[in-house]
């Protein structure tokens, strides 16, 4: 582990996508970038490496890429959430709040055992609408949500703040202001 690495400077960042004024936060580059990859994960899942983690869940589409190579790092199994009408089993719904109004998502009914210790991953929390959808379906589900890990965090979201304030708690990587 080559602890001077800048994993910062493997996110690119694109202004007014994908509406005048955002400043969108790239993780294409750090995936593409065979070391930055390697060493996001590496930091995602270094606190869990002593840990029993059941299941690493994560969000479609970018919390597919992270948390499945996360999944495998830990030699847990991994649950896919995913936008309404796309998961093929019997399954859960919840509501979750986007910049301008709701939309839904979903997980398998028997995607976790009850009790089972799981971490959500995804690439990004902004305002936490995402990631406290997440959690709501892996609590109606059983799981134990052992902890919410994120590669950037934007802080003045206030997202971080709403899944602690949930109990669960979380790990991000970096932040951009
Ligand atoms: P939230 O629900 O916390 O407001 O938004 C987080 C969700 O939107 C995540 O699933 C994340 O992938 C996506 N997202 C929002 N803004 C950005 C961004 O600037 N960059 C990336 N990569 N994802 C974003």
């Amino acid at each position: 582990n080559d602890k001077t690495y800048d994993l910062k400077a493997a996110i690119r960042t694109i202004p007014d996508y994908p509406k005048p004024g955002i400043l969108f936060r790239d993780i294409t580059t750090l995936l593409g970038d065979a070391r930055a990859f390697r060493r996001a994960i590496d930091e995602l899942v270094q606190p869990w490496s002593g840990a029993k983690i059941d299941k690493v869940a994560g969000m479609e589409a970018r919390g597919f890429i992270l948390g499945g190579a996360v999944a495998h790092q830990l030699s847990a199994g991994f649950v896919p959430i995913r936008k309404k009408g796309k998961l093929p089993h019997t399954k859960v719904s919840i509501a979750y709040s986007l910049e301008y109004g709701l939309d839904e998502m979903e997980i398998h009914d028997d995607a976790v055992v009850a009790g089972e210790r799981v971490i959500l991953v995804d690439d990004l929390i902004a305002t936490g609408g995402t990631a406290t959808g997440a959690v709501g379906l892996l609590k109606k589900i059983g799981a134990d949500v052992v902890a919410a890990c994120f590669v950037i965090d934007l802080p003045d979201l206030g997202g971080a703040d709403k899944i602690r304030a949930l109990g669960v708690p979380v790990r991000t990587l970096m932040s951009f202001e």
